[in-house]
């Protein structure tokens, strides 16, 4: 499964600690982040993750892009509801493509937990079925 991961400034200590309470399932999949989120989690998992642009200068939008492609499984993205961000268009389009494309999307802990679950019991192959 490709998996993409993205967490806001204020979130992304909530997903570094995710990825790594979860990281035996998480190193079973194809990962992708946006530029910090990503280097974030590498430093703290190791996991290989192909690291995109930092969400403001782009990395939303090739996250998208994939989507837009068939070509991803699932996006765990951690939104700051508190605070405005300057790409504010570019995630409003991502959470869009998610939609026209049915592509499970977390934007918060309780929601990542039951995707994580639904994961180790392969719940979501169709996803990848669909997508070859
Ligand atoms: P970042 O981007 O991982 O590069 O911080 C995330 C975002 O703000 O969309």
């Amino acid at each position: 499964m490709k998996i993409s991961l993205i967490a806001h400034d204020k979130r992304k200590d909530d997903l570094v600690d995710f990825v790594t309470a979860y990281v035996h399932i998480f190193k079973q999949h194809e990962l992708f982040a946006t530029g910090t989120t990503g280097k974030r989690i590498a430093e703290a998992t190791n996991l290989p993750i192909h690291r995109f642009q930092s969400g403001p200068l782009g990395g939303d939008q090739q996250i998208g892009a994939m989507i837009a492609n068939n070509d991803m499984d699932m996006v765990i993205f951690f939104r700051d509801p508190l605070t405005a961000q300057p790409h504010e268009p570019d995630v409003s389009a991502l959470l869009r493509l998610c939609d026209v494309y049915q592509v499970p999307l977390a934007t918060n802990i309780g929601a990542a937990e039951i995707f994580i679950r639904g994961l180790e019991r392969g719940d979501f192959q169709w996803r990848e079925l669909n997508r070859k």
